[in-house]
């Protein structure tokens, strides 16, 4: 066992699929971003989990995050979400991944290489209705998909959009996300009025799950929601639907490695920016901003030992932070300390404090840092 371990928590994992499973319906499938190794918490095991669960898809932004769910045996499809460079073909058609097509020169790229695979590949067409990232202009989508419908090589499996601010409660951006889905239902309309079938058509991310119905389509694609963060609450858009329940799935857990007296006034790590404000106890804790504890919550964060909050102090260093215990605290050295999710505030009250987003707390947590899963 290792000091810094992230624990998983499959079963709060599994739970969230289910209310979002409830939310969305029987009907709809459900994608799942394992993207970023399932934004920190092991893609693999997310993956798994996700099809025990119901998934009937996964979804990368990699080639190589494609690749890697083959290696570990995982034969269900993926969508590859972003945009591949050309010499990447090959191992999208050996790996069988989706890719979502924005244009037809790529389209022809893909059919011309699968084609001489001898296979025919599932596409997606992918339409820009508002995100501004990749993706046809929406006015755009009956021709491009009549392209991709022209390539043998190729089958038009699917169509999507991706949403730019779906989880926003403010009323301009709910105005604009029901515009991007108006814009997306047009294309949809142009694509089949052109005689062709659009697929699984797919547009919402977990904000979209939870403000916006209008989205659900075909297919939801939930990543941090099922991962146990809402970026949005029901309530602030007003809607009376029952408010999703989802929990944290990782916890961040570390060990007391060393306990030591301090005098009043004495300094702790780096830049001395920290000064005991009386004699106190300080412990050692084996994590790091390499761990992926940001550095920006140096003297502003806690840890949690024995239920208790101890607030950190000095700099979060590369390998090692420290906290104060205060004069009698009865913490003691090997004593477990949690850094954030279980009994602590949670990757989310860690983002706000330090201006970031739950997605980046999590996705950061370091590949040294060991994944244990727990079923309860
Ligand atoms: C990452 C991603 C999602 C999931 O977004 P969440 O906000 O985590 O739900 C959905 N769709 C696309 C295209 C993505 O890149």
């Amino acid at each position: 066992m290792q000091t810094t371990r992230a624990i998983v928590y499959l079963d709060k994992f599994w739970k969230n699929f289910k209310m979002i499973r409830e939310r969305i319906g029987p009907d709809r499938h459900i994608c799942v971003p394992v993207k970023a190794d399932a934004y920190g918490h092991g893609a693999a095991a997310i993956a798994r989990a996700s099809l025990a669960a119901g998934a009937s898809s996964l979804a990368v932004a990699k080639t190589e995050e494609g690749a890697a769910l083959r290696e570990a045996g995982i034969d269900a499809p993926v969508l590859l979400f972003s945009q591949p460079l050309p010499v990447e073909i090959p191992e999208i058609i050996k790996h069988r991944l989706i890719p979502l097509v924005s244009d037809g020169e790529f389209a022809a790229m893909l059919d011309k290489a699968a084609g001489a695979a001898g296979i025919r590949l599932p596409v997606h067409l992918k339409i820009d209705t508002g995100m501004g990232r990749m993706g046809c202009p929406f006015h755009e989508a009956p021709a491009v998909a009549s392209q991709i419908a022209a390539c043998t090589a190729l089958e038009y499996a699917g169509t999507a959009t991706h949403l730019a601010a779906a989880d926003s409660a403010a009323v301009d951006d709910r105005a604009y996300t029901e515009r991007q889905i108006a814009r997306f239902n047009e294309a949809l309309d142009g694509i089949r009025a052109a005689g062709l079938n659009p697929g699984i058509v797919h547009a919402a991310n977990s904000g979209a799950i939870i403000l916006h119905p209008g989205a659900w389509f075909d297919m939801v694609r939930p990543g941090i929601l099922l991962y146990g963060y809402k970026t949005v609450e029901e309530t602030e858009a007003g809607l009376t639907l029952p408010p999703l329940r989802v929990e944290p799935v990782m916890e961040l857990r570390t060990t007391v490695v060393f306990v030591k007296q301090v005098k009043k006034g004495e300094t702790i790590s780096y830049g001395r920016t920290w000064a005991a404000p009386q004699d106190t106890e300080i412990a050692v804790l084996s994590v790091g901003y390499a761990d992926g504890l940001p550095r920006l919550a140096s003297n502003r964060w806690q840890a949690f030992i024995g239920g208790k909050a101890y607030p950190l102090a000095g700099r979060i260093c590369m390998d090692q932070c420290m906290a104060d215990l205060g004069p009698a605290s009865g913490v003691r050295r090997w004593d477990e300390a949690v850094l954030f999710g279980g009994p602590a505030p949670d990757a989310a009250d860690l983002a706000r404090l330090i201006g970031t987003i739950p997605y980046e707390i999590t996705c950061n947590i370091n590949k040294r840092v060991p994944r244990v899963y727990e079923e309860f």
